[in-house]
């Protein structure tokens, strides 16, 4: 019988590495176990913007990750047919920056000139440009999600209480981002609160941010505005003051986003992990049965800019399972 393999969660993280799982071993029957699909998951309310943040970890491993995703998300862009992904120029200004560990990633990186700065509206601070990739997970997801049906996957929704539930399964991996705090007692797991503001302005071609306090990002049809990053705070609900320091923000770098119509005020949880992502597999008891479960969560800010990197990872980790040459070693 064909080896079968269960991903907890549909977020960019779970249907990446289905998707992935699937592409690496043929062989297997791949399902997806979520209590949420989009337009219901975190992804769905982000800009998708290309670019670490809000995340722990090796620089070198997050890089490997952002890089894998970049070839990815432009492959994408390249052949056309996935909606929601763009190419855009991006500035990061600050009154103290550092160059990023990943500046290598994004195509042009560079440190603007005084001139530059002042022409953007920035003199005095300091300032990086580059160009880099968004991919909007409301628009990505779907397209992604038909691959993996067309590939023979299937969705289950359920909430999983106990990894006992997917006892029939030979090889189970764990994408439930925030869930796994629960899910698997990681108590390393933990929300970043983010909020933004979506509104309409097609003249704006360019991100900013000054993050997490303020950035612009377009999108196909909306801008997003932004930002907070509060860790430890669990409420998804928006909050009027944070929406009123958000536009204040973006008004005093762009007068025109006063005239703006809002689209949609959003608040979501970013799945934090001190110490970085958990990407490993574990041999955990499930209904008296040693199962390879592979973790893959704890993106806090970076989930859309990392997935497809990790989901390369889980797929060889799985393989390696369904091959017999696994050795697992869990760091929990
Ligand atoms: C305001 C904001 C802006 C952001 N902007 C960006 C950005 O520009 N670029 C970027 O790269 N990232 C950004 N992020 C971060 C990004 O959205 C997340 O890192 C990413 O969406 C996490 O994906 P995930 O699949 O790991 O988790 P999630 O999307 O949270 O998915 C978890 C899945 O697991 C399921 N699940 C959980 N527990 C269980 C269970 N027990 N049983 C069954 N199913 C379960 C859920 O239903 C869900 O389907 C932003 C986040 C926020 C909040």
């Amino acid at each position: 019988m064909a080896p079968s393999v269960a991903v907890i969660g549909a977020g960019v993280n779970g249907v990446g590495a289905a998707l992935a799982v699937q592409e690496a071993v043929p062989e297997v029957k791949v399902t997806i176990v979520t209590a949420e699909l989009t337009p219901d998951t975190t992804g769905d309310g982000s800009a998708g913007f290309w670019g670490p943040r809000s995340i722990d970890g090796d620089p070198v491993q997050i890089t490997s990750w952002g890089q894998r995703t970049h070839d990815f998300l432009h492959q994408l862009w390249l052949d056309g047919q996935c909606p929601g992904v763009g190419v855009l120029p991006a500035y990061d200004v600050a009154d103290q920056l550092e160059v990023p560990y990943y500046s290598a990633v994004p195509f042009a990186y560079e440190v603007m000139s005084e001139r530059a700065l002042r022409e953007a509206g920035h003199a005095g601070k300091q300032g990086h440009q580059y160009v880099t990739l968004y991919a909007e997970p409301t628009k990505m997801l779907p397209f992604l999600m038909e691959r993996f049906l067309a590939r023979g996957g299937r969705v289950l929704r359920a909430k999983v209480e106990r990894l006992d539930q997917l006892a029939g399964y030979d090889v189970i991996v764990n994408c439930s981002g925030l869930g796994a705090r629960d899910l698997v007692g990681d108590d390393k797991v933990m929300p970043v609160r983010g909020q933004v503001v979506k509104a309409a302005a097609p003249a704006i071609k360019a991100a900013k941010f000054d993050f997490p306090a303020t950035y612009v990002i377009p999108n196909d049809d909306v801008v997003v505005l932004g930002g907070t990053a509060q860790r430890g705070d669990w409420r998804r609900q928006v909050d009027p003051a944070d929406t009123e320091r958000i536009l204040a923000g973006c008004r005093r770098w762009i007068p025109s986003l006063g005239a703006a119509l809002t689209q949609r005020v959003w608040a979501g949880l970013r799945p934090y992990r001190r110490g970085g992502v958990r990407l490993e597999t574990e041999r955990r008891a499930v209904a008296g049965r040693l199962v390879p479960v592979v973790h893959n969560y704890g993106h806090g800010g970076s989930g859309v800019t990392l997935f497809w990197g990790c989901a390369l990872d889980v797929a060889e980790l799985v393989r390696r399972e369904v091959a017999g040459e696994a050795r697992a070693s869990s760091k929990l």
